[in-house]
């Protein structure tokens, strides 16, 4: 499998510290409010990651934290801290909050069907962890105690900026408009491991420490989770690439300063979802979640399938005109694979054939859009439909659009809404729905009278709406094509 590493800018051959099994870390949410359906684009294309290396024949363990402690509303260490401006706006405690947001959002997952990681991992339960490695750090001299907090050094770095090539002064965390400068940093990149001087006076969890009683920095949470779960070496770590700076940044430079060696070999960074306006946010505009998009009448599934249209690493611009072509085309794809008949033997020739297909381009940086678009050379297929629906049933154990359920579900759909209306001597069948049938009757009393052109005329008007008529011995009967 090849596969874009955004730390060497390059796409590489995937290749595992222990051959056949991936230790895999992902960033999890903060869980101070709902999840944007920007922010579950990325789990949703982690997912088909993780589900296509497991394809591919990989074993996985994949990681996630819960950010349910000191993440502050900047990612540089200033500003708000976002759990307690959850509790404050909803008169909740701190471990309310996460818990009921935490609950949320996996209830999104499995609407979406991400699947679980195999290890969820709050980061208010590894803080001996954290201790720990801040312990290291100070041992080693990759840290310092600077007004009551603990700062990780970037000056003993040989290199920081791992992701970008910007200019360093672009990137400077204390140079940014409206970002006060911390007068403990030694330079402007360190980072704090540990505050016991936090602002907020009303910080809600605070454990004891060896540098007084304080909580951890958002970044080492990573770090901690990670090591503990995965081990020393990962092999995969994916987050939004909004996260690549400053905090995966900062979680490479602890974790191997820690360790004294390389830790992630590969990472995964997914684009941005915008609105037409510009980066979905939580506070500007329309504040999309799966379930406004439910309350539209949306399929949380047919979200996925317009997410796999695109590939990871583009940014995606999402409008209700956008999803609603998704809709269609997913629409348009259950009710081909519904018209498949089950049952039969399947051709293992064209079988593998297809499936090596369908592992080379998913295998191509994962490129999903191709992937869907594999489904629909399936249907086109030269061969029998036992052999497509498996290939449609084995791909979408990586797609996870759901459609053998779905297909199925349309043909018993389809089944019950067969209905038939007679009248002056024609049987309309169809599914039932009167105007149509009205003008398929309509057609049979031109057709009757011998007004051709009139017959052709309700045709076509039938046509554009994507019916189709067939005449039967003693009428006519529709259906949507
Ligand atoms: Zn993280």
């Amino acid at each position: 499998m090849y596969l874009y590493n955004s730390a060497t800018h390059k796409k590489e051959e995937f290749q595992t510290h222990t051959p056949g099994r991936v230790e895999m870390y992902t960033c999890g949410p903060t869980v101070y409010h709902f999840a944007h359906i920007g922010n579950l684009r990325s789990y949703i294309m982690e997912d088909v990651l993780e589900k296509f290396l497991r394809y591919s024949g990989y074993e996985v363990n994949r990681v996630m934290n819960i950010t349910d402690v000191g993440h502050l509303s900047s990612d540089a260490d200033t500003g708000e801290d976002k759990m307690l401006k959850g509790a404050r706006r909803e008169h909740k405690t701190v471990m309310e909050i996460a818990q009921y947001y935490t609950d949320a959002f996996f209830s999104d997952c499995e609407k979406l069907h991400i699947k679980r990681p195999d290890v969820v991992q709050p980061a208010t339960g590894c803080v001996k962890e954290y201790i720990d490695i801040v312990s290291r750090l100070l041992e080693k001299g990759k840290a310092y105690v600077a007004g009551g907090n603990v700062y990780f050094d970037t000056s003993t770095l040989d290199r920081y900026y791992v992701f970008n090539d910007h200019n360093e002064e672009d990137l400077a965390v204390g140079v940014r408009e409206g970002v006060e400068e911390d007068p403990n940093k030694r330079n402007k990149n360190d980072f704090v491991l540990w505050f016991t001087k936090s602002k907020f006076e009303d910080q809600a969890l605070k454990w004891d420490s060896p540098w007084g009683v304080g909580y951890p920095g958002w970044h080492i949470e990573c770090s901690g989770i990670s090591m503990k779960y995965n081990g020393e070496y990962l092999d995969i770590h994916c987050g939004g690439v909004d996260n690549a700076f400053p905090h995966h940044t900062n979680e490479i430079a602890q974790s191997e300063s820690v360790l004294g060696h390389p830790w992630c070999s590969h990472w995964f960074h997914v684009a941005h979802l915008n609105t037409s306006s510009g980066k979905m946010s939580k506070s500007k505009g329309e504040f999309l979640t799966v379930s406004l998009l439910e309350e539209k009448g949306y399929d949380p599934l047919a979200y996925r399938y317009f997410c796999l249209q695109s590939h990871y690493r583009k940014a995606l611009v999402f409008t209700y005109e956008n999803l609603d072509n998704a809709v269609a085309a997913y629409s348009k794809l259950v009710t081909r694979i519904a018209g498949l008949t089950p049952g039969g033997e399947v051709e293992q020739a064209v079988f593998d054939a297809a499936r090596e297909k369908f592992l080379q381009v998913m295998g191509n940086d994962l490129n999903t859009s191709m992937g869907v678009t594999s489904l629909f050379d399936v249907l086109k297929l030269k061969t029998n439909d036992a052999t497509k629906l498996a290939l449609i049933a084995d791909f979408d154990r990586v797609l996870s659009l759901d459609l053998m359920a779905k297909a199925e579900a349309k043909r018993e759909e389809q089944k019950k809404a067969q209905s038939a209306k007679s009248e002056g001597g024609c049987t309309v069948t169809g599914e039932g729905d009167p105007a149509i049938d009205a003008l398929v009757l309509q057609r049979y009393e031109a057709k009757k009278a011998k007004n051709f052109a009139e017959a052709d005329r309700i045709r076509e008007e039938l046509k554009a709406q994507g019916i189709e008529i067939i005449d039967t011995k003693d009428g006519a009967s529709w259906k949507r094509v």
